[in-house]
């Protein structure tokens, strides 16, 4: 199939074919016809299928006729991290450059008087995370009454992120006659539910995994003591052909250390994570993309979706706590059919991560050793150590190939004269095939997810910057609502704060899903219920 047999207009067809595309992948082969006819759609599929352009294309089309009003804009993109957002808004400008619609990419840690001034002059396209999005909308710079279509992409992880209540929020101020197109790349119930809710008969597509990382991965482990991890990655980063590499930590402290030691040690590396300010994470990862930085030290923030063309290698400093993340982590090399190698360092405790990313994706990784670093074992009563059948002695356990290379130098009688082995013989191509599921949820995760759910009943009442919404003082049943005290006060300064910090994207641990919050839709029977189309005013 073509991409002119989609329906596709010919200044988009322009831009496809500039951008040098020849077929439409899979994806866009099956929404981008339903989306032209004004269809919602629920997508099944992850970054690397495509996804942006089969929604960004017929979008672009659409809104191509007609014009937008001040603070009204006429579609709304919601993107979970900052980074996606403006990948997103890459993708409208390079689609789009024949067409002259007028763009706004709403995202924390940038200045707000420059998204007001855009917003003010009119939008056709409004790309934002949800934090940043609200907080402009409680200031009254937004008016969400003429959105025709709304995009809600990377559904999952905006649930383990906690994004949902501002989600439901968000959505419950929108028209109720809209478009609405709504991708994960994983489907659990809450999402389904979720789904079920803002979409009027979506036409539903499930597109597999993209099959250029599939196979194309090489991934090994490396057990290590936790104040060796520094030494092996620089024993990997100088035996390996690196290109370049994310280097991923589970903690933000983390890779502020580890990119200063890195430094010290003469290699090229910058790093990315949300604290950071928006100015630097920006030109951060610019400078990766154009290999001015070799080595990007990351927290997660930089694990789904960011599209980066040749990446050579990926190294797990920490084994992610969360399985699905190690997918997204690796995901990042051997994309578009290149190969890729991923390294994972851990120490003796983290079998039990290890055990369930190895379930996740339904094969072991190969174990090397870093030559002149000790192997520990895992931890006791470990699942992969059982699993794997290990012996219960201390011995440091050795992959075949390390023990077969140690061998064959002792044999020689001059191990001591070879050079470092790369782990090459000892790894082995798995594929990403399995279906991600549900982490457990974080004692933090639970927490944040309690406070939410005391801080939505609030939410609607807020008024900031001295604007006052006198309908806000009374409940929907028609009640007056209780003053508002001190309490409420430190409330809303903790809201806001957490608001801010997820959308800073990555917290040390994620929210993950709901929590005891039960939104509003759950409680109904019918899909898009009337509570989410008045503004959610719950008392
Ligand atoms: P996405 O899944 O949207 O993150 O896209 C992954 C990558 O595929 C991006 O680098 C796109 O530029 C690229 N891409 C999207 N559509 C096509 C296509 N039809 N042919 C070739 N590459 C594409």
């Amino acid at each position: 199939m073509t991409f002119s047999e989609l329906g596709l207009g010919p200044e988009v067809l322009r831009a496809v074919e500039d951008a040098g595309y020849t077929q439409p992948t899979p994806i866009q082969e099956k929404a981008i016809p339903w989306v032209l006819q004004g269809r919602d759609v629920l997508g099944c599929a992850q970054t690397g299928t495509g996804k942006t352009a089969s929604f960004t294309l017929p979008m672009i089309d659409i809104l191509g006729q007609g014009r937008a009003r001040a603070r009204m804009p006429r579609s709304l993109i919601l993107e979970p991290t900052r980074e996606l957002a403006a990948q997103v808004a890459a993708n409208f400008e390079t689609y789009g450059k024949y067409h002259k619609l007028s763009m706004a990419l709403l995202i924390g840690g940038e200045s707000f008087g420059d998204q007001i001034k855009k917003l003010e002059r009119g939008v056709d396209v409004l790309i934002a995370t949800p934090g940043r999005m609200m907080d402009l909308f409680d200031r009254g710079n937004i008016l969400l009454t003429d959105i025709k279509v709304l995009v809600i992409d990377e559904a999952d992880r905006m649930l383990d992120m906690g994004f949902i209540p501002d989600i439901e929020r968000i959505v419950s101020l929108l028209p109720r006659i809209r478009q609405t197109l709504f991708f994960s790349a994983t489907m659990p119930p809450e999402i389904r539910r979720l789904a079920d809710a803002f979409l009027m008969n979506p036409k539903e597509i499930t597109v597999a995994p993209p099959a250029s990382t599939a196979g194309t991965v090489t991934q090994a482990l490396a057990i290590v003591h936790r104040e060796d991890k520094r030494a092996a990655l620089r024993h990997l980063l100088r035996t390996e052909d690196v290109k370049n590499a994310f280097i991923f930590c589970n903690r933000k402290r983390d890779v502020a250390i580890l990119h200063k030691s890195l430094q010290k040690h003469g290699f090229n590396a910058g790093a990315l994570h949300g604290d950071l300010p928006q100015s630097v994470r920006t030109e951060t990862l610019e400078a990766f993309k154009q290999g001015d930085i070799t080595l990007l030290v990351c927290s997660d923030v930089a694990a789904r979706g960011i599209d980066i063309k040749g990446v050579s290698h990926v190294f797990n400093f920490d084994v992610p706590i969360h399985s699905e993340d190690y997918v997204h982590r690796i995901g990042r090399t051997g994309r578009a059919g290149m190969s890729g190698r991923a390294f994972s360092l851990a120490t003796s405790e983290d079998g039990k991560y290890v055990a369930a990313i190895e379930k996740l994706i339904g094969k072991e990784i190969p174990v090397i050793a870093i030559d002149g670093l000790e192997q520990p074992a895992f931890e006791e009563g470990d699942d992969r150590r059982r699993r794997r059948g290990a012996k219960s002695s201390d011995e440091p356990r050795e992959s075949r190939g390390r023990r077969d290379r140690r061998r064959g130098r002792e044999d020689e009688g001059r191990a001591d004269e070879r050079p470092e082995t790369r782990a090459d013989e000892a790894v082995e191509r798995v594929e990403q095939t399995a279906r991600p599921e549900r982490p457990e949820r974080s004692e933090r995760g639970e927490r944040l997810e309690r406070a939410e759910r005391g801080d939505r009943a609030e939410r609607s009442e807020r008024s900031e910057g001295g604007r006052h919404d006198h309908r806000r003082d009374f409940r929907a049943d028609g009640r007056p609502r209780p003053e508002r005290g001190h309490r409420d006060e430190r409330r809303d300064e903790r809201r806001d704060d957490r608001r801010r910090r997820r959308d800073d994207d990555d917290l040390d641990e994620a929210v993950l899903g709901f929590g005891d919050h039960v939104p509003a839709f759950m409680m109904r029977q019918r899909a898009r219920p009337a509570a989410l189309e008045t503004g959610g005013e719950e008392g």
